[in-house]
Formats: C-alpha cells, sequence, structure tokens
C-alpha cells in the first residue's frame, strides 16, 4: 500500500498514484490511453500518442479529473492525492 506522506518527486508521485489505481503490479497495467502510463513504473518506457514531460502528463491528468476544467485545477482541494504538490 502506498505511503500517503507526500512524494519527494514527480516520479515517486506518479507511481504512488498509479498504484492507488491498479495496485502494486503496475506492470500489468494495460490503460496504455492514461497519459501517466508511460511513467507508472518509474523510469519512462515507450508508449503510443504523445511524448509529454511528467510534469505535463500531471497537468493534463488533473485536467481529465477536473472534467477539462483547468481553472478548477489550481483550486483542487484534494491535498492527500499525491499529483497534488505537482498539478500546476
Ligand atoms: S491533484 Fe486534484 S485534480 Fe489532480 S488528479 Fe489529484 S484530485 Fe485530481
Amino acid at each position: 500500500m502506498p505511503s500517503l506522506t507526500q512524494a519527494a518527486t514527480r516520479r515517486e508521485a506518479i507511481r504512488r498514484y498509479c498504484q492507488e489505481c491498479a495496485g502494486d503490479d503496475l506492470r500489468s497495467c494495460d490503460a496504455v490511453s492514461c497519459v501517466l502510463w508511460r511513467y507508472r513504473k518509474g523510469r519512462e518506457v515507450a508508449a503510443p500518442g504523445q511524448r509529454l514531460t511528467r510534469g505535463q502528463a500531471i497537468r493534463k491528468r488533473c485536467v481529465e479529473c477536473m472534467a477539462g476544467q483547468r481553472r478548477l485545477v489550481a483550486e483542487c482541494p484534494s491535498e492527500g492525492c499525491h499529483l497534488w504538490p505537482y498539478r500546476s
């Protein structure tokens, strides 16, 4: 189970976020269309679609989470989310 303490890096934040979504066996996650998929295990792996930096991928995931409302990402109240410190 991932720790709820703040991840020190974007890399770790994505890994923890993905563990909460898919469990500890991130290798078997088949959600290739997820913007975080290429970074789910820490190191980047090849994936279809546009290549983004980790920061861009987090931002895009947050916009998706807020149903496309970009301005709401900055106001996100979910401080317990692993991506929260890196959402903008
Ligand atoms: S930080 Fe907020 S907007 Fe971003 S994924 Fe987490 S809950 Fe959603």
